[in-house]
């Protein structure tokens, strides 16, 4: 790029034209001491200010960039959240190690914490005789099949 060249009125020079809404040729028909001033576009004949490509060029890039930096809001999730929230709480803060591997062979009591293979972890919340537990899951109540209670 050849920036000390001596522009002068009547040289071609590449401007942004309102008009054609693009760079077009533009013929300098004004200078004010070395910069130029006023420009004619070569497409549409219209007369105008000269717009510097580069300037125009950098405005929408930071433009732009604004845009795509604002942080994209996401509520869809606040009720999921919500719902494991609640089932945290309903937890108590105990360990999910110590949840018992859920099957249906085993027996279990009332606020046991099981682990099953498809739901997770869950707590019992009821022991349904002979052989059912309700337990709750972070996606909602259960019913499941167990052993019989065998009394100790
Ligand atoms: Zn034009």
């Amino acid at each position: 790029m050849t920036i000390n060249k001596e522009l002068t009125a009547g040289d071609d020079i590449d401007s942004r034209c309102l008009k054609c809404k693009q760079v077009t040729n533009h013929t300098i028909a004004a200078m004010v001491g070395s910069k130029v001033a006023k420009v004619q576009c070569n497409v549409c004949r219209a007369l105008h200010n000269y717009r510097p490509v580069q300037v125009e060029k950098k405005t929408t890039l930071r433009r732009s960039g604004e845009k795509s930096g604002q942080p994209v809001k996401t509520p869809r999730i606040s009720k999921e959240l919500k719902a494991e929230n609640n089932f945290r709480e309903l937890l108590g803060g105990r360990d999910p190690l110590a949840a018992v591997r859920y099957a249906m062979t085993k027996s279990f009591a009332e606020d046991d914490l099981v682990n099953h293979s498809v739901f997770g972890l869950g707590l019992v919340t009821r022991v349904i005789p002979p052989n059912k537990i309700d337990v709750v899951f972070k996606e909602g109540n259960k019913i499941l099949i167990c052993a019989a209670k065998v009394k100790k």
